[in-house]
């Protein structure tokens, strides 16, 4: 089993536990399938961005927190070599590195997104008060923002509200690489 989807299964599992929520519970909170679920927690599947998402709203939860350990909290420094950021979803064609896991002290998380040629995802609201910030490093992509398609290329940045629906795809013919920085709501996320 890949190391990421065993934390996973393993954060999954004991948060469950913590909430003392049965599978059906945690499905109807999270809207992702008990079969799915317990796939999960057994570590037979890899579940996309789209399903983490699910997950991580439904237990007021960060995204990162379910793909690594949170950061140290006596050490604001973290120094991070390319050959230990975390690959995690590698089934949903839109691999995604961490950068800085979710830090309450500072109430963000940032990622590095690849979107390859042809790839589209439609974002559910996140939890409330959730900021996203967009830095396109490199190739083109498009954002979709109130319901419009957003152009960018290389260098553009954008900052939305990310409690409403949103989307992200890539028409273009090469893979299109941007930062998001995740800011959360004060007391959104556990
Ligand atoms: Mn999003």
């Amino acid at each position: 089993m890949q190391e990421v989807n065993q934390y996973l299964a393993t954060t999954l599992k004991k948060l469950r536990q913590e909430k003392s929520w049965s599978l059906d519970r945690a499905a109807s909170e999270t809207g992702v399938s008990k079969a799915m679920l317990g796939q999960i927690e057994r570590g037979e599947s890899s579940p996309t961005i789209s399903t983490m998402w699910k997950i991580s709203t439904g237990f007021h939860k960060s995204l990162s927190s379910f793909l690594e350990p949170p950061a140290d909290p006596n050490n604001e420094t973290i120094i991070r070599a390319t050959s230990t950021r975390h690959t995690p979803l590698e089934s949903d064609n839109a691999p995604v590195l961490s950068i800085f896991p979710y830090d309450k002290r500072f109430g963000f998380e940032m990622f590095e997104l690849t979107l390859l040629p042809g790839y589209q995802r439609i974002s559910e609201p996140h939890l409330q008060g959730t900021t996203e910030h967009i830095i396109v490093i490199c190739g083109e992509m498009e954002l979709l923002l109130e319901g419009e398609w957003i152009k960018l290329t290389k260098g553009e940045a954008v900052r939305f509200t990310a409690d409403k629906l949103h989307g992200y795809r890539n028409n273009s013919t090469s893979p299109a690489v941007f930062h998001n920085v995740i800011h959360y709501g004060q007391g959104s996320c556990e």
